[in-house]
């Protein structure tokens, strides 16, 4: 039993012990207790336990030094075991006890989108699911060129795979700030769109076909301020087409 989690016990039990005194509204509190749902997290507050539970960081389909050097173990290391993870656990935190508290994430996101009240909730589910998605956007050995229907549609509505990936390698660039380049198709046709901070083509009715991620966390420690260095790294050396195939042929 750790520190935090002793010291949570003790106020607990102090609590209880004061509530159990007064014995003239010893019956409203416990059931009061129980219906919060505070006596089951008693039991439940260990340490090998998550705080809540709910939605469970998705394991990546790859070992975590597997896309280096181009992605580093370190990098790897701090955006899917620290943010990735943190996005996960503010979610579960934030819908607790709420009418998303059941939800699959996709549900949350469209529930949530565009209301300001439920500002919190869409950030931290929609960095949840754009992160799942952008682990398996890529794969060791990736980048080169698509086969199949994927390719025949990219020439189609690009003119040609170059000017695809010079779409959305410029895409990658110059989002400002914080955010994500996409490949989605846009009613029949695929496009090239970029969401600043946390959005995410699934709140707009397109379907994600690849990602990379422009946030300062996915490259700053490998690249520092060279974005343009990792979002070339990405295309050449890590895009997983077969998922973006599978994305494009589910549709
Ligand atoms: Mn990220």
């Amino acid at each position: 039993m750790n520190h935090a989690t002793m010291s949570n016990s003790l106020n607990r039990r102090q609590f209880l012990t004061t509530t159990l005194a007064a014995t003239a509204i010893l019956t409203t509190n416990v059931i009061g207790l129980t219906s919060m749902g505070l006596t089951s997290k008693v039991h439940a507050a260990t340490p090998s336990s998550p705080a809540v539970p709910g939605l469970k960081l998705p394991a990546i389909p790859y070992e975590k030094d597997a896309l280096s050097p181009y992605i580093s173990a370190n990098t790897m290391g701090f955006h899917y075991g620290k943010h990735h993870q943190a996005y996960i656990d503010k979610t579960n935190a934030l819908i607790q006890n709420t009418a998303f508290a059941n939800e699959p994430l996709e549900g949350i996101i469209q529930k949530t989108a565009g209301i300001q009240e439920h500002a919190a909730i869409f950030n931290s589910a929609a960095q949840a699911w754009n992160h799942e998605f952008y682990w398996k956007s890529m794969k060791p050995k990736g980048g080169g060129t698509p086969a199949g229907a994927l390719s025949k549609k990219l020439d189609a509505d690009f003119g040609s795979f170059e000017q695809f990936k010079k779409a959305f390698g410029d895409a990658a660039a110059t989002q400002f700030g914080s955010g994500w380049a996409w490949l989605v198709m846009n009613k029949g046709t695929l496009e090239v769109v970029k969401t600043a901070n946390a959005d995410t083509p699934i709140a707009h009715g397109q379907v994600p076909i690849l990602t990379i991620d422009v946030w300062e966390h996915a490259y700053y420690l490998d690249y520092q301020n060279r974005r343009t260095d990792y979002i070339a790294a990405f295309l050449d050396h890590l895009v997983n087409w077969d998922f973006a195939e599978k994305n494009f042929t589910g549709i």
